[in-house]
């Protein structure tokens, strides 16, 4: 992101709340060889990472997940229950197999083309509720904080 003047001095009084809402590569790339402790400070003058935390990440789930605010309240969630987090993997492999077996069906021959698009459809919508779940390589309530030993 270079090429862009970053706020002059005389602005930044008028815009006192958007320097809040800097972010944290528009500060490093106006001090782009600031030192470590600077670099922590700017931590506190970017934009923050949303303070109530974010969503479980179950699809039909509303509640929230925080990070761990002290060390002894366990590693971060990106779930906010272990049902949420069955679930989520439960009804994900489920639609995983009826893209797969759909997939199967829509290529057989003598297909009318309205069973096609009918397919199709099916397909789509399933792919399509599929974008909101996340993939299973990773132990998904492992943070970046947290080394789970045992797994390789
Ligand atoms: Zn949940």
């Amino acid at each position: 992101m270079s090429g862009t003047n970053p706020t002059a001095p005389d602005q930044r009084d008028d815009r006192r709340d958007l320097q809040m809402t800097r972010s944290l590569e528009t500060l490093m790339a106006a001090e782009p060889d600031a030192p470590v402790p600077r670099v922590l400070e700017m931590l506190d003058e970017c934009v923050p990472l949303e303070e109530k935390g974010y969503r479980c990440l179950n699809p039909t789930c509303t509640e929230f997940c925080a990070w761990p605010k002290m060390r002894g309240q366990g590693r971060p969630k990106l779930f906010c229950s272990k049902t949420c987090r069955q679930q989520h993997d439960r009804v994900r492999d489920r639609l995983v197999a009826e893209v797969k077996d759909l997939e199967v069906v829509r290529a057989r021959p003598g297909t009318t083309r309205r069973q096609g698009e009918e397919l199709d459809s099916a397909i789509g919508q399933r792919r399509w509720a599929l974008a909101r779940y996340v993939g299973v390589d990773f132990d998904a309530e492992t943070g970046p904080a947290v080394v789970k030993g045992g797994r390789t």
